[in-house]
């Protein structure tokens, strides 16, 4: 029998495929599909692995001191023997062999299904058996994470064999987890929590595939292996559909995949408005190498490269200068002489640099995050510092500063930027030119947008953050998402003003938070002033199609109405 679910939508089109089931627990290991040609490499990681741990084992065995309690030795000739176990080593390998799942994700799948075994025991002891099987994997995760940070190969992560596409079904992913999968590892995906603008969400629209969030419990739901269809633009979810709802959505997904043969057309139409204005159509990445795909939907810059993505999952590991600055002219020179606004670390909320450190604040969004934490580790900052303007010896950069709420952040951060550009002159390194743009997305910030604009060369709405904090509402979390509303009132007028300040004092204004890439947004913000818009490369060309059709005087009587409206989102469906 089907089973329908439903969630938020997050990312559009069709995705029909067999479920690959993350289960909720040790949910911050790396999840992806390896290339076929590549098991044998991922079968001797694992062994590998299995053997510095024995080796790890048998050595604390033999240091043990004398007063120890022997039920400590007696644990660990447990866990030796549960390791040397031929069964249990085989039974990893499987799911690696079988399911391509990578060497972490095949511990974590083998592991949950001994543990319904043992859980289903009716002896105490062997019972008991299931916390040491937890340890040993846990041994096994972390010494398998403890390796050099690994970037799956190209070309690793198709799908298995034509006809085979998987969709991914997790309680919850980690950004660092999405941003480990490649195109075509998963032909879509859907997790049981989680929001629209949720960091997870946001990396894996950048996939271009179909995603629902939120759903609260297709991961206990869904079987590894089931038949499941993902409706990205309804956030519906069906898992074992009957013959005629695969029909159905088959057909659908051939429409979608038709609409967007079409928009290709428009792709190197320059994005003008029927009365003449230029419009700026900026793509969001994650990754150096996403620039390429930003190229390829016609994107004329990056307007937010979030930096952050360099340092998260390294497990403490940050790096260095020379690492970033080769990362970031690589940015540079794929966007082949267009600009590329690289923002300066946002790490905090839900980026937390090392996705095993103990959840230590309650609020973390409203914690150490952005500029906050890049201010409180100068030293970390003028590294980062130091590479972009390197970068900017290569290309035209813009630096980007997140989470702004103080004037004297602002102050502070001018002076690191000074500080770090005067140490590359003392040491005689080649340096470039940067124009420095403030996000502002915190309301204190936008309230207070006169002042703070004339500091910077540019601002950047990141509304995503904006709705979060002035309306309350968590964007991570699914219990609140349809409190989630970037057309509030509230937030409409505080983006308003921040556009206008920017007309009033000649700076530019662009938007970066998902609002910018909602093609139901377009004609709104165009009548509000908006010439900049920064979005995930997939989102470029609906968008376009809107600025090519609208009329941006005609429209701002209208959003001037909107702005005025107390249900703006009546008036927006209007029209
Ligand atoms: C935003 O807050 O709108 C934004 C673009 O930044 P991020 O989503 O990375 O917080
Ligand atoms: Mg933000």
């Amino acid at each position: 029998m089907s089973q329908t679910l439903h969630g938020i939508a997050v990312a559009g089109g069709i995705a029909i495929g067999r479920v690959a089931l993350v289960r909720s627990r040790r949910r911050d290991v790396p999840h992806y599909l390896i290339d076929a040609a590549g098991v044998d490499a991922e079968v001797l990681r694992l062994r590998r692995a299995r053997q510095a741990v024995e080796e790890r084992l048998q050595q604390m065995r033999a240091e043990l001191p004398p007063d120890m309690p022997a039920e400590v030795g007696a644990v660990l000739d447990v866990h030796l023997m549960l390791l040397g176990d031929e069964v249990n080593a085989r039974g990893v390998e499987r799911w690696v062999r079988e399911r391509l799942y990578n060497a972490e994700w095949a511990i974590v799948s083998y592991l949950d299904e001994v543990v319904q075994l043992f859980d289903g025991m009716r002896d105490d002891y062997l019972r008991e058996r299931k916390a040491d099987m937890e340890q040993i994997a846990e041994h096994m995760l972390r010494r398998l994470q403890a390796e050099e940070p690994r970037e799956p190969h190209e070309g690793e992560g198709a799908a298995p064999e034509a006809g085979a596409l998987q969709v991914l079904v997790a309680r919850d992913l980690s950004p660092v987890d999405t941003l480990q999968f490649r195109r075509g590892m998963f032909a879509g995906f859907v997790t049981d929590v989680g929001g629209k603008t949720s960091h997870t969400a946001i990396v894996a629209r950048n996939l271009g595939i179909p995603a629902v969030v939120g759903t609260r419990s297709a991961s206990a739901a869904a079987q590894a292996g089931d038949w499941l269809i993902i409706d990205g633009d309804a956030g519906v979810v069906i898992i074992n559909p009957t013959p005629a709802e695969l029909s159905e959505y088959r057909f659908k997904q051939r429409q979608s995949r038709q609409e967007a043969e079409r928009l290709a057309h428009i792709k190197n139409t320059p994005a003008v408005t029927l009365d003449g204005q230029h419009i700026t159509l900026l793509a969001n990445i994650e990754r150096p190498s996403d620039a390429a795909g930003a190229v390829d939907m016609g994107a004329v810059g990056v307007g937010l490269l979030r930096s952050e993505f360099l340092f998260m999952g390294r497990e403490g590991k940050l790096p260095g200068e020379d690492e970033q600055y080769a990362a970031y002219r690589r940015a540079v020179e794929g966007m082949q002489g267009m600009p590329v606004t690289i923002r300066t670390a946002d790490i905090g909320a839900d980026k937390p640099l090392d996705v095993h450190a103990p959840l230590r604040h309650l609020n973390p969004a409203l914690g150490l995050r952005a500029i906050r934490w890049s201010l409180a580790e100068p030293e970390i900052f003028l590294t980062q510092v130091r590479a972009i303007l390197r970068a900017a010896a290569h290309g035209a950069v813009q630096m980007l500063i997140p989470m702004l709420a103080q004037l004297g952040e602002v102050r502070q951060t001018f002076e690191l930027i000074s500080r770090a550009r005067a140490q590359l002159d003392a040491r005689g390194v080649a340096h470039g030119p940067v124009r420095v743009g403030a996000m502002i997305e915190v309301p204190a910030a936008a309230l207070m947008v006169q002042q703070f604009a004339q500091h910077f060369d540019f601002l950047s709405i990141g509304t995503n953050d904006l709705v979060q904090y002035t309306l309350a509402i968590d964007r991570t979390d699914e219990a609140v998402a349809h409190l989630y509303d970037p057309l509030h009132p509230a937030v409409l007028r505080l983006i308003a003003d921040v556009i206008a300040e920017g007309w009033a004092q000649g700076k530019p204004v662009s938007i970066c938070g998902e609002m910018a890439g909602d093609a139901a947004m377009t004609r709104l913000l165009l009548g509000m002033g908006l010439r900049h818009f920064s979005m995930h490369p997939s989102r470029l060309l609906a968008v376009k199609q809107e600025v090519l059709a609208a009329d941006t005087e005609e429209l701002e009587d209208w959003a001037d109405a909107v702005l005025a409206s107390d249900n703006p989102a009546s008036l927006l469906a209007e029209g």
